[in-house]
C-alpha cells in the first residue's frame, strides 16, 4: 500500500509535522532536558519511562520497548493502517495525499459531508428510539433480547420511523444535502427518481469505523417485511468488505486483546457485549475478506470465528480458512468454534450464560487442526495414493502461508501425515514467495563476520544525527567491500546527500516497508556509544577511513592468492607494491 504514495510526500509530510504535539495531544508530556516524558500509553505504568525527542521525531519506551516515528504512532495509537495514518497526519498538516490510479477509493476532503450528515442522521435515529410514538414496539423488541440500557447507549442503538420523507424532512435542506442524503446511502431513488428514505420502521445499528467515524447503518424489521438485515450500500466512506460491527467499541474498551471473536450479527455482538464479552465483532452479512483479517490480526493476539455447526457452517468456515491464511502472521492464531446446530451466540449466550460460551471460545480448533482434518475427510491417508493426494490438496494451501513459523509447523505437520520427508515436502510446496527485491549476493562466511559493528556504528551515528550525512562524501569503490551492511550504510550516505534535511524519522520512513526497516528502527533506540571530545563527525569520518583500509586489506587478499596462481598484469602489479608497502598498516588496522 505504501508504494501507492510517493516517497516525496511521506518525506514533507514527516517534515511539516511535529511528533511532540501530535503526541502531546493525546498523552500529556512534560519537558525532561532535551526530550518529552510521560506515563506510556501502550503500558501500564506509574513512573514515566515512555520518551519523545523533537530533534529526532521519534518515540521510544524504555519500559515495553515500543517506538517509532509520527506515522508509526499513530497507527499503534489509533489502531491505522499506514495509509490511513498518512492521511490522518496530511488532514492535520493541510495536506492534500497524491495518489497512483490504483489507488483505493480516495476518503480524501470530499468525504467529509458525508461523514457529517451520517452522524446527523445517528442523532435523528437515536432521538426516535426514544421519542417517536411508533418506538415501544423497537423498545420492546430491544428488552426481549434482553439488552440493557447501558449496551444500547454504548452502541448507539436507534430507531428509523415509518414513513418514507422523515430524513428529507429533517436534513435534506436544500439540494446540496439531499444529494449528501443519496450518496450517504441514507435515501434511494425510486423508478420516479424519487429519492426516499432507505431505512423504514427498523431498529437501527451504527456502524463506525476503527476512527469512529459513522460510515453507514445496519437496520432490523420489527414486523415481517423483507429483509431482516438492511445495510446501507456501498459508498464512498462504506465498504462492507472492509467493516466490522463492534470493532470501534471493542477498541474503546482496549487497543489489544488476547482474543477478538467474529460471530454473524449485530444482535449475536449485542448480546454478548450485554453479559460482560465486549471483544465480539461481526462481518456485515458479507463473507470474511482478507481487509477484515489484517486489522484483526494485527489487534488481537487470537481471533476465533463462530460458525454454525451444520455442513453451510463448515463450508463458510472452510472459506474463512482459505482467506485467512495469506493474513496470518507468526505469532497470530486463528481458532474455530462450532456451535450446536440452529444456536446463534445470541440465542446460546441468552440460554446457557457468558461462561459456557467462554468456555467454547477458549477450546476452539485451530487452524492447523481444522486444516488438516478436513481434508483428511477427502483421502485415505492408509493408501500410498492418499497420501499423495493430500500432499496435492495441501500444496495450494501452504503456499499461501506467508513465511515463518506457521508455515514451517504446516509443512511438518503434513510431513509426519504423509511420511514425507521435511526436505520433499518443502519442494513440494515450492519456496517461500521471495520479496520483489532482487537477493543481494551471498556473502563468504570469513567476510560475513568480519567485525560487522564498524558498519554498524556508522549506521546508526547516521540514523542519529542525519545531518551529518549530507556533509560527508562515501569513499570511491567501498561497495566492492564485502562486510554485511555495506549496501544499506552506502545507501543511507546517498539518500542524506541527496535529501540533507531527513530527520531521524525522515531516514527511517524510507525503510518503513523494507526488512531492514525494523532493525534501523531497532538502532534508533539505541543510543550511540559515548564520543569522545573528536565530535560525531570525525567519529564518522574515522569508521569510513577505517572501512576503506578493510577494502585495501581485502584487495591485498585477493592479489595475494592471485600471485599464487599466475603472474599478474601491469597494473595489478603497481597496485599490489602499492598495497605491500601500506601492509604494516593492513596488519595492524586497530
Ligand atoms: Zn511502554
Amino acid at each position: 500500500m505504501a508504494g501507492l504514495i510517493p516517497q516525496e510526500f511521506i518525506d514533507d509530510l514527516v517534515a511539516r509535522v511535529d511528533i511532540v504535539e501530535l503526541i502531546d495531544e493525546l498523552v500529556h508530556l512534560k519537558k525532561a532536558g532535551r526530550e518529552y516524558k510521560a506515563c506510556c500509553p501502550f503500558h501500564d505504568e506509574k513512573t514515566p519511562s515512555f520518551t519523545v525527542s523533537a530533534d529526532k521525531q521519534f518515540y521510544h519506551c524504555f519500559g515495553c520497548g515500543a517506538h517509532g516515528t509520527a506515522i508509526g504512532f499513530l497507527m499503534e495509537y489509533s489502531h491505522l493502517d499506514f495509509v490511513e495514518a498518512v492521511e490522518e497526519l496530511a488532514s492535520r498538516a493541510g495536506m492534500d495525499v497524491p495518489r497512483g490510479d490504483d489507488a483505493p477509493v480516495s476518503q480524501g476532503p470530499s468525504s467529509a459531508p458525508l461523514y457529517a450528515i451520517l452522524e446527523q442522521a445517528l442523532g435523528y435515529f437515536r432521538q426516535q428510539l426514544a421519542r417517536h410514538p411508533a418506538a415501544p414496539e423497537a423498545r420492546s423488541y430491544l428488552q426481549d433480547r434482553e439488552l440493557d440500557a447501558e449496551v444500547l447507549e454504548r452502541f448507539e442503538i436507534g430507531y428509523a420511523p415509518p414513513g418514507w420523507n422523515n430524513l428529507q424532512q429533517v436534513l435534506g435542506k436544500g439540494p446540496a444535502a439531499r444529494q449528501q442524503l443519496l450518496d450517504a446511502g441514507l435515501t434511494t431513488e425510486g423508478s420516479r427518481n424519487e429519492p426516499y428514505d432507505r431505512f423504514r420502521d427498523r431498529v437501527i445499528f451504527p456502524i463506525r469505523d476503527r476512527r469512529g467515524r459513522v460510515v453507514g447503518f445496519g437496520g432490523r424489521v420489527l414486523k415481517d417485511d423483507t429483509p431482516k438485515y438492511l445495510n446501507s450500500p456501498e459508498t464512498p466512506v462504506f465498504h462492507k468488505g472492509r467493516e466490522l460491527y463492534g470493532l470501534y467499541q471493542a477498541l474503546q474498551i482496549q487497543g489489544h486483546w488476547p482474543r477478538l471473536v467474529v460471530v454473524e450479527g449485530y444482535t449475536d455482538v449485542l448480546a454478548l457485549a450485554a453479559r460482560g464479552i465486549g471483544y465480539a465483532v461481526a462481518t456485515l452479512g458479507t463473507a470474511v475478506t482478507e481487509d477484515h483479517l489484517k486489522p484483526l490480526f494485527r489487534l488481537a493476539d487470537e481471533v476465533v470465528f463462530c460458525f454454525d455447526g451444520d455442513r453451510a457452517g463448515q463450508k463458510a468456515a472452510w472459506r474463512t480458512v482459505e482467506v485467512a491464511l495469506p493474513a496470518l502472521r507468526d505469532g497470530c492464531q486463528a481458532a474455530f468454534v462450532f456451535l450446536p446446530e440452529g444456536e446463534d451466540p445470541d440465542s446460546l449466550i441468552r440460554r446457557l450464560g457468558p461462561e459456557d460460551f467462554e468456555q467454547r471460545v477458549a477450546s476452539a480448533t485451530g487452524l492447523t487442526e481444522f486444516l488438516f482434518s478436513h481434508l483428511q475427510e477427502q483421502v485415505d491417508l492408509s493408501s500410498l495414493d492418499g497420501r499423495a493426494r493430500l500432499a496435492g490438496l495441501a500444496r495450494p494451501l501452504v503456499e499461501k502461508i506467508p513465511p515463518g513459523a506457521l508455515r514451517q509447523l504446516v509443512i511438518k505437520r503434513l510431513g509426519s501425515l504423509t511420511g514425507l520427508e521435511s526436505p520433499e515436502v518443502d519442494q513440494l510446496v515450492g519456496r517461500p514467495h521471495s520479496p520483489l527485491r532482487p537477493s543481494r549476493p551471498r556473502l563468504s562466511p570469513t567476510t560475513e563476520r568480519q567485525r560487522p559493528s564498524l558498519v554498524r556504528s556508522g549506521i546508526q551515528l547516521l540514523i542519529h544525527h542525519p545531518e551529518m550525512g549530507a556533509a560527508i562524501n562515501a569513499p570511491v569503490g567501498l561497495e566492492k567491500l564485502e562486510i554485511a551492511g555495506i549496501p544499506l550504510l552506502l545507501e543511507i550516505l546517498d539518500l542524506l546527500t541527496q535529501k540533507p534535511s531527513l530527520s531521524t524519522a525522515g531516514l527511517l520512513e524510507h525503510f518503513r516497508e523494507r526488512s531492514e526497516g525494523r532493525h534501523l528502527t531497532q538502532l534508533a533506540t539505541q543510543a550511540p556509544p559515548m564520543l569522545s571530545a573528536k565530535g560525531l563527525s570525525q567519529e564518522l569520518g574515522d569508521i569510513l577511513s577505517r572501512l576503506v583500509r578493510k577494502l585495501d586489506e581485502q584487495r591485498y587478499r585477493q592479489l595475494a592468492q592471485k600471485v599464487g596462481d599466475g603472474p599478474l598484469n601491469d597494473s595489478e602489479k603497481e597496485e599490489y607494491r602499492r598495497l605491500c608497502s601500506a601492509l604494516p598498516r593492513i596488519e595492524n588496522p586497530e
